[in-house]
């Protein structure tokens, strides 16, 4: 998905942790098949056919290219949806596997245009890219309104429970689109689903593409690890200009020692996005609400709600309370330890020491370095980033019993650019072709600047079709730190999610779960990084790589509960925030950030506008965002099972066979019911936020 998540993203990195996650800007239609009988053309060149080798990613020569494949996809969807609404036998499984069909059509041509939008080198591609997603999208409002189609899947009688499944979601999906409306608001719909989806382009495209740049003399740059720095260019007068990438910006917040030069660069940061997103943020909200009242609900978040796992508004407001209430006292005493810590640094008062929001990264460093001898820097040198690619494929390979194969570049057919990689994983015993992997791992001018994951082909078991995905970061060439090695972890959680799906549908396929529950199976993998037995995979995969000190890794372990209050409190403020923007009373962006961040213990900082960047809520996320902590509590419960050995073979294939196969073709407590043996208990949860 994108992230940070408040997945719990470590510590003190309030506003940045917002973007590990998985991506689901096809979501919209996840839920919902599409289509039909794959006519696939002679022309394809941004598609690949069916089959169980390794999918090769097409890679588009031009503009012209994607836009004819585009309006190709759509000429076999409404030819696909013709005979779905004009069949004359009565409906049965076959309708099931024709929409099914529809999905792996669209996937065809929208799964590798939805990386590219993220990640290709050149505009004109990334513009056709977000064309195509357009009018895909206005598309699918109109077919997800084509009445005659839905009366013959209300008559299809389900086979089994994955059918009666993938027909309930599939109907939800139908009359979140508006079948049942009268005609005039169906077609307000199909004007806001229009509008949402290019405002939510826009909202993107003005991050990736930012070109911000900041100038710091030598001095102004103390403290600050030389690899962010040293090979930056430099103007006229001999300053270094740094951009706004991740790899920047959190090392240069954890330690730049002149605060001036971490004031500047947090401002900077929080701007991302700039007034214009906080405009089109407030458009998108008045839209959501609109479309919300067209279904006769009250606000955006009751409509969406009553699909996830948490039912209501109400439900989440009473688990957010309770997080709330465990770490409240905590996030206290963690801000008071910080403005001490800078009292005692700058040998000032402590009484008259203020603590601002871009001095809780570098001082909660600081605390970590005096107490636990901890300096996140340190691990870089541990950690080159294709060995710890190595290592987490490794790490897949013990639990899971999967192996991952690099797959030699093809000049003939290359990825989106050289960094790029593909890798294909098997079956260790069977020997059988599972998936395809994509990595990009290095920042670069108008790439997409977090921590995602694309699911751009999801498996389906009818048309004996393997899973692609695609796992973008933004690593220093230098090495990783234990913190972005976590983040690798997560994100490769969400990638094994979908390369080791067996879905009979692609439109259950791999990440493709309630909401409130697609973190779980990646946030329970974060606590690996912290366990020594774990690590040591690292020699099996670098020879060179020298082992990280013991010592060193424990210390790491101390340290990493340091903050935690904060971090959850940031976490629970974020979610509200997004609940209060999506909820009954129509609110004004920035208004109502500054209202709430301001009854925060360190208040809201004037001209700062988080919610320009906060991709999550312009996107799928929108009230949603409480799915990270959410999901949490089932991620906690998760590793209960791992607890006595986390390289456990036998728990991990269980775990293959139970969770990740499943995808969302099975309600995700049932899914825990099988894997845990009980039901899901939120104490795990609780014991671990209040350690
Ligand atoms: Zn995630």
């Amino acid at each position: 998905m994108c992230s940070t998540t408040p997945a719990i993203q470590r510590v003190l990195r309030p506003d940045f942790a917002v973007m590990r996650c998985v991506r689901r800007r096809w979501g919209l239609c996840l839920a919902v098949a599409w289509v039909v009988s794959v006519a696939l053309s002679a022309v394809s060149t941004v598609r690949a056919g069916e089959s169980a080798a390794p999918y090769r990613f097409p890679n588009p020569g031009s503009a012209f290219v994607v836009a004819v494949e585009c309006q190709l996809m759509l000429a076999d969807l409404k030819q696909a949806e013709a005979r779905l609404a004009q069949g004359t036998e009565p409906p049965g499984p076959a309708l099931l596997a024709e929409l099914d069909a529809m999905t792996r059509r669209t996937e065809d041509t929208l799964g590798p245009l939805a990386v590219l939008v993220a990640v290709s080198p050149r505009k004109a591609i990334r513009d056709a890219g977000e064309a195509c997603d357009r009018d895909y999208q206005a598309y699918a409002s109109h077919f997800q309104q084509n009445a005659a189609v839905y009366a013959r899947l209300q008559q299809v009688q389900p086979a089994d429970d994955i059918d009666r499944r993938f027909l309930r979601d599939t109907l939800d999906a139908f009359e979140d689109s508006g079948v049942a409306l009268p005609v005039d608001r169906q077609q307000r719909v199909r004007e806001i689903n229009d509008e949402l989806t290019a405002l939510t382009q826009t909202f993107e495209r003005r991050i990736r593409e930012d070109r911000t740049q900041l100038f710091f003399t030598r001095a102004e740059l103390a403290g600050a690890p030389t690899g962010v720095w040293q090979r930056a260019p430099r103007d006229a007068r001999g300053r270094y200009r740094l951009g706004l990438e991740q790899a920047t910006v959190f090392p240069l917040l954890e330690n730049a020692t002149v605060p001036a030069t971490r004031e500047r660069m947090w401002r900077a940061f929080q701007s991302l996005g700039g007034v214009e997103n906080i405009e089109t943020l407030a458009v998108l909200t008045q839209r959501r609400r609109e479309l919300a009242l067209l279904f006769g609900h009250a606000s955006y978040a009751d409509f969406v709600l009553r699909r996830r796992m948490a039912h209501s508004e109400a439900e989440v407001q009473a688990f957010l309370s309770t997080v709330k209430d465990a770490v409240q006292s905590r996030e206290l005493t963690d801000l008071a330890e910080l403005r001490a810590e800078k009292a005692a640094h700058l040998k000032q008062n402590l009484d008259t020491t203020v603590l601002d929001r871009w001095d809780t990264s570098f001082y909660a460093e600081r605390v970590r370095r005096a107490r636990y001898a901890v300096d996140q820097e340190q691990f870089r040198r541990y950690f080159p980033p294709g060995a710890s690619l190595r290592f987490v494929f490794r790490l897949a390979e013990r639990l899971f019993g999967v192996t991952f194969t690099p797959v030699a570049v093809s000049a003939r057919q290359p990825l989106w650019h050289p960094d790029a990689r593909t890798y294909t994983v098997t079956d260790r015993e069977t020997q059988a072709h599972l998936g395809t992997l994509f990595v990009d791992l290095y920042p670069r001018a108008d790439k997409f600047n977090h921590a995602a994951v694309w699911s751009l082909r999801n498996a389906s078991g009818l048309a004996d079709r393997r899973p692609a995905a695609a796992l973008v970061v933004n690593f220093n060439r230098q090495g990783l730190t234990l913190d972005e090695l976590e983040t690798l972890l997560h994100e490769f959680g969400h990638a094994l999610h979908s390369l080791l799906s067996k879905t009979r549908y692609a439109a259950q396929g791999g990440t493709s779960v309630q909401l409130d529950f697609v973190e779980a199976p990646s946030q329970m993998l974060e606590d690996w990084v912290y366990d020594p037995q774990v690590l040591r995979l690292f020699a099996e995969v670098c020879r060179q790589c020298k082992p990280v000190p013991p010592a060193l890794l424990a210390q790491a372990r101390a340290a990493r509960d340091f903050g935690k209050g904060i971090q959850f409190s940031r976490q629970h403020l974020f979610a509200s925030y997004d609940l209060a923007l999506h909820g009954r009373e129509p609110a004004e962006p920035l208004a109502l950030w500054a209202q709430m961040e301001g009854a925060t213990p360190l208040g809201h900082v004037s001209g700062s506008m988080f919610p320009a960047g906060f991709e999550h809520i312009a996107g799928g996320y929108a009230a949603g965002y409480y799915g990270y902590l959410w999901s949490l509590v089932l991620a906690e419960d998760l590793r209960t099972a791992f607890v006595a050995d986390r390289l456990d073979a036998r728990v991990g294939r269980r775990y293959r066979e139970t969770v990740l196969a499943n995808g969302g073709q099975v309600a995700p407590a049932e899914l825990m019911q099988r894997f845990l043996g009980r039901a899901t208990d939120r104490r795990a949860f609780f014991n671990a936020i209040e350690k």
